[in-house]
């Protein structure tokens, strides 16, 4: 084969890895490469087993054994592991409890063992792998890969958890935050379906925001862009986690929200209750919720002046509220947002607590050029 046919190729495949079922038309368009070309790149592709069935006018579509993708998710007490295929079917799913205080060990060997389980489940060999993607909730050093200093997973602080998981599964690892994979679960799989410009909130204990920008997640030079929480909105504000005073989160972080309910619920309230109080009616929950949704719209409209997206996501527990918290996001956007995003879509995340699993996978199908190349298909 010529070098030029084999990179045309090799970029139709990860065309299709990165969108799904994809029509000719579509990926001469997205290639720039000729319809004629395309199409005798395809039937090769079909020969060779790289393509699953349809043919004709059907939308081209990578066959299950070109590979599959593995996401895993840690949280604050769980571990979530997702399996899809190369044409984004998930093909399947499986949780376990962790406890809080676990060691970075104890999780990534829990983890290894549900990963084994599932692809076994679903009879496909560790060979068949294109690579694994794995969410933390904690900020991630970009020289070291260490865990920074999380107070959500003490027992991860200074591990290394992409040469961890990797040792344990002896596959490529790459390890993002959550608030990026739920933008990119959202594009894949959720609200933001075919959006290129896009900003993910994830509003939950803290605030943190993926940015989509031309279909690509942005991290900016040291890796840590989308802070949305600690933007500053009231320079006299409360001092933050972060040691700023004003920050967002300070004003719709989950302690923020739950602080000043907790006179009268009590001292075991959390945002999930809230949430469901003002669901019910409750009246000071609906108002700690909206305000949350104000000082939340006040630094989005920032970002649709900076970004002018196509559409903001929310998700994250607290956007469980539904249009309790956005209809104030929207109204604060539209007072303090230029003329020309003052009407940017906001609507809630889809995919609620699968969103970072499923991101984790969509990590591997959309960005795994940046860090495996793509596997040879095996018969079945
Ligand atoms: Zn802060």
């Amino acid at each position: 084969m010529s070098k030029q046919r084999e990179t045309n190729r090799e970029l139709i495949v990860e065309l299709l890895r990165s969108r799904g079922p994809t029509s000719q038309a579509d990926l001469a368009r997205a290639s720039g490469l000729s319809p004629a070309t395309v199409s005798s790149i395809a039937r090769e592709l079909r020969d060779d087993g790289w393509l699953g069935d349809g043919g004709g006018r059907e939308p081209l579509t990578l066959s299950r054994t070109a590979g599959v993708a593995v996401g895993i998710d840690f949280g604050h007490s769980h571990v979530r592991v997702a399996i899809a295929d190369l044409a984004h079917t998930v093909l399947a799913e499986s949780e376990r409890r962790l406890d809080t205080d676990h060691s970075a060990r104890e999780g990534v060997s829990l983890a290894g063992g549900m990963v084994r389980a599932l692809l076994d489940e679903v009879g496909v060999g560790a060979e068949r792998v294109t690579g694994v993607g794995m969410g933390l909730p904690g900020p991630l050093r970009s020289d070291t890969g260490e865990v920074g200093d999380s107070a959500i997973l003490p027992g991860w602080i200074g591990a290394v958890p992409e040469r961890m998981m990797s040792d344990e599964l002896g596959l490529p690892v790459r390890v993002e935050n959550d608030a990026n994979l739920g933008a990119l679960a959202e594009i894949v799989w959720g609200a933001g379906r075919d959006c290129s410009e896009l900003v993910y909130v994830k509003a939950a204990t803290g605030i943190g925001a993926g940015l989509v920008l031309r279909g690509r997640l942005y991290h900016g030079f040291s890796g840590t862009a989308g802070e949305l929480g600690h933007l500053t909105v009231d320079e006299t504000g409360p001092v933050c986690r972060c040691g700023n005073r004003g920050c967002l989160e300070a004003f719709a972080g989950a302690e923020a929200i739950v602080e000043p309910l907790r006179r009268r619920y009590g001292d075991d309230l959390d945002l999930r209750r809230v949430v469901a109080l003002a669901h019910g009616g409750d009246l000071g929950c609906r108002r700690v919720v909206a305000d949350a949704g104000a000082a939340l719209g006040l630094a989005i409209a920032g970002v649709c002046n900076l970004l002018a997206p196509e559409r903001v996501i929310v998700g994250g527990e607290l956007a469980q509220a539904g249009e309790l918290l956005l209809e104030p996001v929207r109204a604060m956007i539209r007072r303090s947002a230029i003329a020309a995003t003052r009407e940017v879509k906001v609507t809630a995340g889809v995919l609620a607590e699968r969103a970072e699993v499923l991101g984790a996978v969509a990590l591997v199908l959309r960005e795994s050029e940046r860090f495996v190349a793509a596997p040879a298909p095996v018969a079945d």
